[in-house]
């Protein structure tokens, strides 16, 4: 009788509203995860075998999910229900929002604008893939461009290189100011202002607090970065042989864009504990890393249908480059990405992928609907991503899985200086300076597109302390040459606030539950950082992330944690710096 009375106490409760947005709710969940399903399948066979075939099938894909999320009749329920949000439980809301969501970026109120923009996207995307360098009128891979600012003293092959890569947003510039306007027009399809505030509605928040937490970002890192720029300044003014300058020229920084500062550290490199691994010991290591802390086994079938190793020699298909993590069905088909090789660099994107993947199978359980099994916010992966390569790179962890001999005594300050060159304290400069602002101007405050280059230059001076080697002017579009700018708009800033949030679980995890130093522990083998780690991720976007943060960490989101992190490197710039010209005004 008891067990009865429990269903029959339950729907007499709810209200009809609320019973109309269960009926709603269950089937768009159904239909989406079915199509979640479909679309990528289609497009993991695109980027692990690319081919004008998979092509057309992942588009033929990407129309159906896209004809589905934005389907009119989906957004005009949602926002009827929504009307009535105070008749509906909390999680209901948060699935009406993301349904609304998920629309907004393919409104199929106005199919013929929805058309438009996916035309002049995959425009946009084969100028960019497709764009051929040239140096002194030869072409000149990326890969190439790279290598050389990576290893060439000469200064003056250092400018023709930089030169060389900025080419490609002369290109991009006319798609780039096409898609601006389609954009917006998209956003203000479900009453948006612009783009920009359409993507900063997956955190719940508005355009002016979103750029707030920018500016505060760099506020709070302002005496750090400083240190480290005047520190990096004097060291390659003496390695080119010139005069120090104010602002570092942006050629002398070996990233096209000075977002990281790497190949300044050599007591840091790892590379050589890596020979005589392979690189299916790697992968595993990432696996052990989780299991070790009382996370489950990865699914037989990620192992079996995921792309780890590159392409054999001699085998003829070509794949995607770029590591990524993929929930195909939003159940348990979780498949990664890589080209691992046994190094360093693949040893802590390894462990960064695989916080992707084991956020995926926390979440995925029976009390999260697929609607909502995705981060708290778009930050929280990337941060679960990046928070497991930062614990990947602390010396006790790479002693503890042999890496380093277990007498291997580390340079501190080397290893501190290595976190913080890359991606670390620069990259915020970066992403919540130039990136975020200029974005923020070309979006939501229309910037006329002939003052786009100047004002790109104005940021990177002045929140960056970089600057051209020659005046820029608009015959060129610097920012179009940022693969983001052209296919990923209005998101950068999500990668600034995954480092600070990285930071802080991490200060969390070393103080409270292993009582060890933030810069030197060791999760692995450890169960309480396991299940610390598992109530956060299980959540998954059941609960709003500044709820989900604080109950988990006692605290907002905040750099706190960042600056403490880099104090004892702070002391030693300190010193290192006395009587040099710090700063650039
Ligand atoms: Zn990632």
């Amino acid at each position: 009788m008891l067990l009865l009375a429990v269903p029959f106490v339950q729907a007499a409760d709810l209200n009809p509203t609320q019973e109309r947005a269960n009926r709603f709710l269950s089937l768009v969940n159904a239909s989406y995860q079915a199509l979640v399903r479909i679309n990528s399948n289609a497009q993991w066979a695109a980027v692990t075998d690319v081919s004008p075939i998979h092509d057309a099938a992942a588009e033929v894909a990407g129309n159906a999910y896209a004809a589905f999320n934005g389907n009119p009749a989906i957004i005009n329920e949602a926002k009827a229900l929504l009307l009535k949000r105070n008749e509906l439980d909390a999680v209901t809301i948060r699935e009406l929002e993301h349904v609304l969501l998920n629309a907004a970026e393919v409104p199929m109120t106005n199919p013929d604008l929805v058309a438009a923009r996916v035309a002049a996207e995959t425009a946009q995307n084969s100028t960019l893939n497709g764009f051929e360098f040239k140096l002194n009128g030869k072409p000149i891979t990326v890969n190439q461009i790279d290598n050389l600012l990576n290893s060439s003293t000469d200064l003056a092959e250092r400018q023709a290189v930089w030169e060389a890569s900025k080419e490609s947003g002369k290109a991009l510039k006319d798609g780039l100011v096409k898609l601006r306007g389609l954009r917006n027009g998209v956003a203000q399809e479900l009453s948006y202002p612009d783009y920009f505030a359409l993507q900063v509605a997956g955190y719940g928040m508005t355009t002016d607090e979103m750029m707030k937490l920018n500016d505060d970002f760099m506020r709070d890192l302002r005496p750090l970065y400083l240190q480290l720029h005047t520190w990096v300044k004097y060291k390659l003014a003496e390695k080119y042989h010139q005069p120090v300058p104010k602002r570092i020229p942006a050629h002398w920084i070996n990233n096209r864009w000075s977002q990281e500062w790497s190949g300044l550290i050599e007591a840091a490199d790892l590379t050589p504990y890596f020979k005589g691994r392979t690189p299916e010991w790697v992968a595993h290591s990432a696996e052990n890393f989780y299991t070790g802390m009382g996370f489950p086994k990865l699914p037989d079938s990620f192992w079996a249908k995921s792309d780890l190793y590159p392409v054999p020699e001699g085998d003829k298909r070509k794949k995607n480059t770029h590591a990524s993590a993929w929930h195909l069905d939003l159940q348990e088909d979780i498949r990664s990405l890589q080209s691992i090789e046994a190094n360093p660099e693949w040893f802590a994107t390894a462990h960064h992928e695989f916080g992707h993947v084991y956020y995926f199978m926390s979440y995925t359980r029976p009390d999260v609907d697929p609607l909502l099994r995705t981060g708290a916010n778009p930050a929280f992966h990337e941060g679960f991503g990046e928070l497991t390569s930062l614990a990947a790179r602390q010396v006790p962890y790479l002693k503890s899985v042999g890496v380093l001999p277990a007498d291997f005594k580390a340079d501190e300050t080397a290893f501190l200086m290595q976190d913080a060159f890359s991606p670390g304290v620069p990259f915020i400069y970066w992403a919540s300076g130039t990136m975020t602002h200029w974005e923020h101007d070309v979006y939501a405050g229309n910037l006329p597109a002939d003052q786009w280059n100047k004002r790109w230059w104005q940021y990177v001076r002045d929140f960056q302390g970089i600057e051209p080697p020659t005046e820029r002017g608009e015959e060129w579009c610097d920012p179009a040459t940022k693969t983001h700018i052209n296919d990923t708009p209005c998101y950068y800033y999500s990668y600034a606030i995954a480092q600070v949030f990285k930071y802080q679980l991490n200060d969390y995890i070393a103080k409270h539950i292993l009582h060890q130093p933030p810069q030197s522990c060791n999760y692995s083998g450890n169960k309480e950082v396991g299940a610390f780690l598992k109530s956060i991720m299980e959540k998954g976007a059941t609960e709003d992330w500044r709820k989900i943060l604080k109950e988990a960490t006692g605290e907002d989101l905040s750099t706190r944690a960042m600056v403490e992190y880099y104090k004892p490197l702070m002391s030693w710039l300190e010193e290192q710096n006395k009587g040099r010209q710090i700063g650039w005004d």
